[in-house]
């Protein structure tokens, strides 16, 4: 099998800008999450971050991807328009995409989803635990019940998205709220996958089974075939069974809406 092309998106910005964030993540979210990944010789994996041209994300470079990760924050409103569309238009085609934590608000998550992605949320340091409530999923393999994080940002319910397609975690904070934190989705050929653990003054993408997660979470967001052969004209000669045409039709012999006569 051919190894499975990876691109890590990161807004890199927080690690430019706060020195304890800097301290945890000193190669960037992105260069732990690479890091992360490298050492399956079924992957690899690439990096991008905001600043590079285009974002990192030239058509060369996502037509190199068959899954993209998307890590962002302080910077969604800086990501161009038409890169959104480009990465829009791969994951209808079939390109993966596994979004990160604050990527909930992203435009690109927010086109796919249709909704508001908003939540509530607390920067408290408190415990979370990461339950498992889809264990025989692919994304849950190698997990326990649980994956328990001593300190984490609450993110909490009602959770502005569409209602998954398949729920692989569910997240309890120490202060009481629940969020799902762990979701699947399909956008035409394009499998989706949240995972909301992340934040970045913890060192959340240091945590094996975290790092687990992702990897897991690649691999279910692989392509899965190819964007359908629509739209299409089927000239009546083509059909699959013989036929004769019968009028009136309003399209030409070749598909085309004929001008209209009255
Ligand atoms: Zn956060």
């Amino acid at each position: 099998m051919n190894p499975l092309r990876v691109t890590i998106w990161n807004e890199f910005v927080h690690e430019q800008e706060n020195r304890e964030v800097a301290r945890i993540y000193p190669q960037g979210l992105h260069g732990a999450l690479a890091a992360a990944l490298r050492p399956f010789p079924e992957f690899t994996v690439r990096t991008a971050t905001l600043r590079e041209p285009e974002h990192g994300l030239t058509d060369e470079v996502l037509n190199q991807t068959d899954v993209l990760t998307w890590w962002g924050h302080a910077a969604h409103e800086r990501v161009r328009d038409d890169v959104v569309a480009r990465v829009h238009q791969r994951v209808i085609d079939g390109m993966g995409l596994v979004v990160l934590h604050s990527g909930h608000e992203s435009k690109i998550f927010k086109r796919l989803m249709g909704t508001s992605c908003h939540l509530c949320w607390r920067e408290a340091g408190e415990r979370e635990r990461v339950w498992v409530v889809n264990p025989g999923h692919p994304i849950a393999q190698g997990l326990g019940h649980c994956i328990e994080l001593e300190n984490s940002e609450m993110y909490g319910e009602p959770f502005g998205i569409p209602t998954p397609e398949e729920q692989v975690f569910v997240s309890w904070f120490e202060g009481g709220e629940v969020f799902r934190g762990g979701n699947c989705w399909t956008r035409g050929c394009g499998r989706i996958f949240y995972f909301s653990p992340g934040h970045e003054a913890y060192p959340i993408y240091h945590h094996p089974d975290i790092q687990r997660v992702i990897a897991n979470g690649v691999r279910w967001a692989r392509p899965q075939g190819r964007p359908a052969d629509v739209p299409r004209h089927v000239p009546v000669e083509q059909a699959p069974e013989k036929i004769t045409a019968r009028g009136p039709s309003v399209h030409d012999a070749a598909g085309r809406l004929a001008s209209a006569k009255s």
